[in-house]
């Protein structure tokens, strides 16, 4: 975009702001809290599926800001949507209508099974307000006084209290007690257990409120969940009004190969919950549902910068690009592509691999439980050799590139795959 704009308004302060001088990961961590264990990479520029670090080192990236840029880095449909929303207006809270809101919330209402989204800022936003919708449809549908809500062993739906009470992984919880009340946690992908859980806590009265579940669970390791599974479920949420909130948050906007990750299970949650792809790399969560359990009344939820029309104008545009390039076909051919590369690697290293999986481009390689190798050095070697990948878990090493990514950009993956499993 023409720099002009700046040029129009020049800087009030008098030095302009130093945004490239180097900062060493030294300096660094004096001033940002070490909340995260980050790579001795400082990154400075991105171009579609690479992106450059301050030497001007180049890296594919297969990360994408963890299944996050949906349309890459700089891609001109952003750059675009970005300017010409800030130059007319990019904040005013939900005092007021905007016409973007509305337009993105058509978008989404248009292209899943929901009526109606409420917009906030992250994923475990999203499924803050999930959970709060569950909860206020069972004590107002349901009469109940006491609402439990299920969530999955290994699942992951965010970082804040009622999430990481959600998230069925201890090492989230570990020193954050008390812990929200109102979670009961199931293994994935076993309907007798659920069945169980539902009779045991609905022995007296009902309590059962709702299901939250990853159609395919994203950190929990890359695991599809199973179609049978997933439809029993809706037959017995059905039964018993209770509500089938699935997090799309990773899986969802496109990623599957599927708009939708609960589409590959041919079913219909009541409520879903949208945010890393939503905006390609813009903070934006959205918590979708039917009418039928939309319990919310003016003043029951909020979020300050929620659906703001910076925000919603970015994923709108983004939303649209999915649509009219036709990028769920890339997404499908890529990720056949990269899942049949893998496989001929774990045939290569059937003493390194345990198994490869995953739907469109989010996919996982598993490393023998019985060997020293851990996800971890895997993506090591990977970013030695230029390219940018992430575990999921210690045994898993995640591919989660830019739905845009070309044929020769997945070759260029496998074969620094190929070379870490060779010299590990
Ligand atoms: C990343 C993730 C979240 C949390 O999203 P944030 O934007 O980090 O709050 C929730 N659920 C799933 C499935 C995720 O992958």
């Amino acid at each position: 975009m023409s720099p002009d704009v700046l040029l129009q308004t020049p800087p009030t302060v008098a030095e302009p702001l130093n945004v490239s001088q180097p900062f060493t990961p030294e300096e660094f961590d004096e001033y940002v809290m070490r909340t995260y264990a980050r790579y001795p990479i400082t990154l400075e520029r991105g171009a579609g599926c690479q992106v450059w670090d301050v030497d001007g080192r180049e890296y594919l990236d297969f990360v994408a800001g963890i299944a996050t840029c949906t349309l890459g880095h700089a891609h001109p449909v952003m750059v675009q949507a970005v300017t010409e929303q800030i130059q007319t207006l990019h904040h005013v809270s939900n005092l007021y209508y905007t016409a973007v809101q509305g337009e993105l919330a058509k978008w989404l209402v248009e292209h899943s099974c929901a009526d109606r989204a409420f917009f906030c800022n992250s994923g475990a936003e999203a499924n803050e307000g999930a959970i709060k919708l569950a909860r206020k449809y069972a004590h107002d549908v349901r009469g109940i006084a006491d609402p439990v809500i299920l969530t999955a062993h290994a699942s992951f739906h965010g970082r804040t209290l009622a999430t990481i009470t959600a998230t069925g992984q201890p090492k989230y919880q570990k020193g954050f007690s008390p812990l929200v009340p109102g979670f009961y946690y199931v293994p994935y992908n076993d309907i007798t257990a659920l069945e169980h859980a539902i009779a045991e806590l609905d022995q007296n009265q009902p309590r059962v409120a709702a299901i939250l579940l990853e159609a395919l669970q994203g950190e929990g390791g890359v695991r599809p969940g199973d179609t049978a599974y997933f439809q029993r479920i809706r037959q017995i949420c059905d039964e018993k009004d209770i509500l089938l909130i699935c997090d799309e948050v990773q899986v969802g906007m496109g990623r599957s190969g599927k708009l939708w990750g609960y589409e590959n299970h041919g079913i219909e949650p009541d409520i879903f919950t949208s945010a890393k792809g939503l905006g390609g790399g813009i903070p934006i969560g959205a918590m979708l549902c039917k009418a039928s359990c939309n319990v919310f009344q003016p003043g029951d939820h909020a979020s300050t910068f929620g659906g703001n029309p910076f925000a919603t104008a970015v994923a709108l545009a983004v939303c649209k690009t999915l649509e009219q390039e036709n990028i769920l076909q890339n997404v499908q051919e890529r990720g056949e592509q990269l899942r049949a590369g893998l496989n001929a690697i774990a045939q290569r290293y059937p003493d390194k691999v345990a198994e490869v999986r995953g739907w469109g481009l989010i996919n996982g390689l598993e490393l023998k439980a019985d060997i020293d190798l851990t996800s971890a050095q895997v993506v090591q070697s990977a970013i030695a050799q230029g390219v940018l990948l992430v575990p999921a878990g210690p045994k898993v090493v995640r591919f989660v590139p830019p739905l845009i990514v070309s044929a020769a950009e997945i070759d260029q993956a496998l074969q620094a795959v190929n070379a870490a499993l060779a010299s590990l």
